[in-house]
């Protein structure tokens, strides 16, 4: 069976790697078919692109979309996407700009925690010039001892309800589609397990995606337990979402999966890659 990994990060947005060192980690773990999915950005697919053409691996262009619904922040991944399309990248271009506006919040409400310098701190820790995120903060509270962990810094300042939590009103769930549909790629509920929604939220979630067009949920993810790989199954079959697969790969030995090394998919679901090539 073929090993297929439809979510991972470089550092041209929170990750580590460089976009063709995540390609040959890929390849390593036996990947067959791998895709980019950067937080709202695209500009490492190139690069994955030609990394993964020289390795002999299938390349799927994504991209994971920062969107706000019911108030909290949700992950849409957009598999199969053509990078170059005007809607979308212009929606991601704003979306980055707003990740920078709550970077300089971030730092002053750090500076009121008594930690100076946040902002260019977090961009020491930067690779790409256009994309700051809240891990880059993290790694700056790491290395001046104010946690002892990324999730540490997490936990202590940066998620919501912590005194450095900034909220983002991002895109729409039907803007984010829009963009995802006119660049051609299929809409993918990332980690669905991941949000602190109640039921009527979650069902109000996938009801909407559904009349929007979206075609499938992570079911095999990183953040997912296996519990959660059978609940998101059922849902998945309830709904006619197809299910997809991804580690959600940011750092080698960070988070629970590393790229391609998870269990398949649960049986008789229709993988989301069915119609991809
Ligand atoms: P951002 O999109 O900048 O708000 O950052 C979200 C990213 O932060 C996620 O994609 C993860 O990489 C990371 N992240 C979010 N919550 C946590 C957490 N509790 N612990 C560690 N990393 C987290
Ligand atoms: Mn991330
Ligand atoms: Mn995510
Ligand atoms: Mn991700």
């Amino acid at each position: 069976m073929l090993n297929i990994d439809l979510h991972s990060h470089s550092c041209q947005s929170d990750g580590v790697l460089p976009p063709a060192a995540v390609a040959a980690r890929a390849q390593g773990n036996g990947v067959d078919v791998w895709a980019l999915t950067d937080h709202d950005e695209t500009s490492g697919l190139d690069e994955a692109a030609t990394a993964a053409r020289v390795l002999g691996m299938r390349f799927v262009p994504g991209v994971e979309i920062s969107v706000t619904f019911c108030d909290k922040t949700i992950h849409i991944v957009g598999l199969g996407i053509d990078a170059a399309q005007p809607t979308l990248c212009a929606g991601l271009a704003a979306a980055r700009r707003s990740r920078f506006e709550r970077a300089h919040e971030i730092a002053r409400r750090l500076a009121a925690c008594g930690i100076d310098g946040a902002f260019e701190g977090a961009l020491r820790h930067v690779d790409n010039p256009d994309l700051i995120g809240r891990v880059h903060f993290a790694r700056f509270l790491l290395e001046q001892g104010h946690c002892k962990n990324l999730q540490h810094a997490f936990d202590r300042y940066l998620k919501d309800g912590r005194p450095a939590f900034v909220p983002v009103q991002w895109v729409g769930l039907a803007q984010a589609l829009g963009w995802i549909h006119a660049a051609g790629g299929k809409a993918v509920i990332a980690h669905p397990g991941r949000y602190k929604y109640t039921p009527a939220q979650r069902n109000a979630l996938f009801d909407a995606f559904k009349d929007l067009g979206g075609q499938g949920i992570e079911v095999v993810t990183g953040s997912h337990t296996p519990t959660q790989y059978q609940q998101y199954a059922r849902l998945a079959a309830f709904y006619g979402f197809e299910a997809s697969r991804g580690s959600d790969f940011h750092a080698p030995g960070v988070g629970r999966a590393d790229l391609g090394n998870m269990p398949a998919l649960p049986e008789g679901l229709t993988p989301i890659w069915h119609d991809l090539f």
